[in-house]
């Protein structure tokens, strides 16, 4: 299988064929390739290969007396993370790292067990909590601070660190899309705050260090009940159904799910069906808590038919607004590299056939697909008439 995702705009593609992964950009140039064996060894490595702009990070890094072993880990991690975090608030980052402390322990599955993680990041200390031993188990292998796994949920973690901010004295959280004040919930939107949260470390994995797709999974299944998977795929569509900067950026100033709700309502007027949307990405968050509950597998169907619909709209507008059909193609063939498949399902060990709502939203979107195709020939056969 391959993976797409956008990054700052640009569609980027990731195949794997012939024991080879080729990293390509949308033009179909191969950027990269590599040797799939080699993959762990570059994921060891990739500290290496960047430098580092920011003074400021560095200093805050270098006046930590909390990170000791894995200082140049964490300041590859917050050097990449601090290109989001928004001008506003990065005297705020700096200061934040200054004191930031790193734990192994574990406690964390106990504290956060109904969410079965095993990362934690607590804003009231300031602290990254990881459970290395359930990481060993989970990976079947012995322990490194280079296993994908551990990386991938480390960087899970700073991402939520460099999107929250704590007030202690005002009693304010805002994290993600979240935001609480005096114990009360202000807004909050779970699903879709860990869903970017864990695009975002797709992100990484995939730029930095040509990661395959086999690595994904090991590093999405690192949470048993698959959620944050599914849902950063419906963020990656997002993106495109909005923008990259639209949805990085609410999701890093804390401004909610009003500027997606907004922009969505551009493609269909009824700002109604946006709330429902994100209604529905809380749901599913929510109901994955919750031991022993079926009807699961439906609602990410549900969701991704909402995406769907959104497209279809949005195509719509853009046929009217006369954008050319190799722009609509590229953004429909971009949708369809971010849709929950049979194939995705499979690479986590999931059938098809227990998730309907999945195959009647495929369906849907092929349908759909042909029916885009059936316009632009029969224009063309009007043309040469
Ligand atoms: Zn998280």
């Amino acid at each position: 299988m391959d993976y797409s995702f956008v990054f700052e705009g640009k569609s980027y593609y990731i195949i794997v064929k012939d024991n080879k992964t080729f990293y390509m950009d949308e033009s179909e140039n191969i950027l990269d390739s590599i040797e799939t064996s080699e993959l762990e060894n570059r994921m060891f490595n990739y500290f290496n290969n960047s430098n580092s702009n920011s003074q400021e990070l560095d200093n805050a890094i270098q006046n930590n007396p909390n990170l000791t072993t894995q200082k140049e880990v964490f300041r590859q991690f917050l050097k990449y993370i601090e290109y989001y975090v928004p001008l506003s608030k990065r005297e705020e980052f700096y200061e934040k790292i200054k004191t930031l402390k790193y734990q192994n322990s574990t406690e964390v599955e106990s504290i956060q067990k109904d969410f079965n993680i095993v990362g934690f990041y607590s804003f009231e200390n300031n602290t990254i909590t990881i459970n290395e031993e359930a990481i060993k188990e989970a990976n079947q292998v012995s322990f490194n601070y280079g296993n994908a796994v551990y990386l991938a949920t480390l960087f899970h973690e700073l991402t939520h660190f460099a999107s929250s901010s704590y007030d202690k004295d005002a009693d304010e959280l805002f994290n993600g899309f979240n935001h609480y004040k005096d114990n009360k919930i202000i807004r909050s939107n779970n699903g879709l705050t860990e869903g970017m949260t864990e695009y975002i470390t797709f992100l990484r994995f995939l730029t930095e260090s040509g990661c395959d797709p086999e690595l994904i999974e090991q590093v999405s299944l690192r949470f048993t009940n698959n959620g944050y998977f599914f849902t950063s795929l419906f963020v990656a569509q997002l993106c495109i159904l909005t923008s990259p900067n639209v949805v990085f950026g609410s999701y890093f100033q804390n401004l909610g799910i009003m500027p997606l709700c907004k922009k969505l309502s551009e493609i269909d007027p009824d700002i109604n069906n946006a709330f429902k949307l994100f209604a529905t990405i809380e749901i599913d968050f929510k109901y994955r808590t919750i031991e022993g509950f079926n009807n699961i597998n439906d609602i990410i169907g549900i969701i991704q038919m909402q995406m769907i619909n959104y497209l279809k709209k949005a195509v719509k507008n853009d046929i009217m607004n006369n954008k050319s059909e190799e722009e609509i193609r590229q953004r429909i063939d971009f949708f369809e590299k971010k849709l929950i498949s049979e194939e995705i399902l499979k690479c986590k060990n999931l059938n098809i056939n227990d998730y309907p709502k999945i195959v009647e939203s495929i369906a849907d979107f092929q349908n759909f697909k042909d029916s885009i195709n059936k316009y632009y020939q029969s224009d063309k056969q009007n043309m040469t008439l």
